[in-house]
């Protein structure tokens, strides 16, 4: 039998991918949703048929602990909430999935682990990619040097914003940072899952297109990362370039995927040729793999550790733009 999720937060990628997920999941389904707006509760029951027993806001979030429909909550969220929910929802006895970026801090990150442990309850973070056909090949291929030791990679996610003035994306108490912690720790992850090793210095650059909208965050970071083995990652997060790729060179041939980070469309090449696998639903096949951890009490592979692993990389390359030199991570 499948286990039941609840959304926390119904907003664009909630109801644009997540929902639509979780009507294709096999061990897991959307059995429950929390939403501050009482006009989408109506609209959900009746789309995804759920009862009302399991619908709760923000205020009667934690009466969720007594509801046995629900095993896992799953935060959506703008950034700087997703601590208080998380902490919330362990505390409430559920297992936990939450939105990338994990938080604005790491502090708050360890606090979110902590919380969990302490409920002895599994944290994930939603990175999609790792249940992703292209980008498991790419982890392959990087981590088992099948084309020898690599040399260097060129990460970059962004898209260019377009005339929102009030999103919660563009405000500093909200989002915590702009398209390096949005766009960019899909860059960083993939140099982190290419190498399958951990930065040991940042060094970082911002540019600034558009100031008047980007008062609070930032909008085109240039980062480079230094790794152990003596693989460098340059990277680019951006609300300001449509790019979005994740190219190594190795000892012996490069590979890359030229879309590498969406929802789908997936393309990429290596030595060998055009790289050939099926695009799948990425969420669906997360969200399944969560919910077989919790079912047979597995880790995941994408924990909490992982989303404060990026966040550790996130706040060095703050410093570094800040201090204006290389900062170990
Ligand atoms: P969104 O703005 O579309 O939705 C956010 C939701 O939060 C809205 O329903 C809004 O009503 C609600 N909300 C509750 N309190 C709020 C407050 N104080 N201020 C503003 N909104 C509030 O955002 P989104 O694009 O759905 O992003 C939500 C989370 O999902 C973010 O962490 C984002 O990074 C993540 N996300 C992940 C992916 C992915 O591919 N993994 C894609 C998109 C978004």
């Amino acid at each position: 039998d499948k286990l039941g999720i609840a959304l926390v937060g119904l907003g664009g990628y909630a109801s644009g991918q997540l929902a639509p997920a979780l009507l294709e999941t096999k061990h897991c389904y959307l059995s429950g949703i929390v939403t501050g707006t009482p006009a989408k509760e109506k609209i959900w029951a009746d789309k995804y048929s759920i009862p009302k027993k399991n619908i709760y806001n923000y205020d009667t979030f934690d009466k969720i602990s007594s509801n046995p429909d629900i095993d896992i909550i799953y935060i959506v969220l703008p950034v700087a909430l997703h601590k208080e929910f998380t902490i919330r929802a362990a505390k409430a006895g559920k297992h936990v999935i939450c939105e990338k970026p994990m938080a604005v801090s790491v502090a708050d990150c360890q606090e979110m682990i902590s919380a969990c442990k302490q409920a002895d309850k599994l944290l994930s973070i939603g990175y999609r990619l790792h249940f992703e056909p292209y980008n498991q090949e790419m982890m392959r291929l990087g981590q088992q040097k099948v084309y020898g030791a690599l040399k260097e990679i060129d990460c970059a996610n962004g898209y260019t914003w377009g005339n929102n003035t009030t999103a919660w994306r563009l405000k500093k108490n909200l989002a915590g940072g702009g398209g390096l912690m949005d766009m960019g720790v899909y860059a960083i992850q993939g140099a982190r899952y290419v190498t399958g090793e951990e930065p040991v210095f940042v060094t970082a650059r911002e540019e600034k297109k558009r100031p008047e909208l980007f008062k609070e965050v930032d909008e085109t970071i240039y980062f480079t990362l230094e790794f152990p083995s003596g693989c460098i990652a340059q990277g680019i997060s951006s609300y300001n370039m449509n790019i979005n790729h994740l190219k190594v060179k190795a000892a012996k041939g490069d590979f890359e995927l030229s879309e590498a980070y969406r929802y789908g469309g997936m393309a990429g090449k290596t030595p060998a040729g055009q790289m050939n696998f099926p695009q799948i639903n990425q969420q669906a096949a997360q969200m399944d793999d969560f919910a077989l951890c919790v079912k047979n009490g597995k880790p995941t592979r994408v924990p909490g550790e992982m989303g404060l692993k990026d966040m550790k990389v996130v706040e060095a390359i703050y410093r570094s733009i800040a201090s204006g030199k290389k900062e170990p991570v």
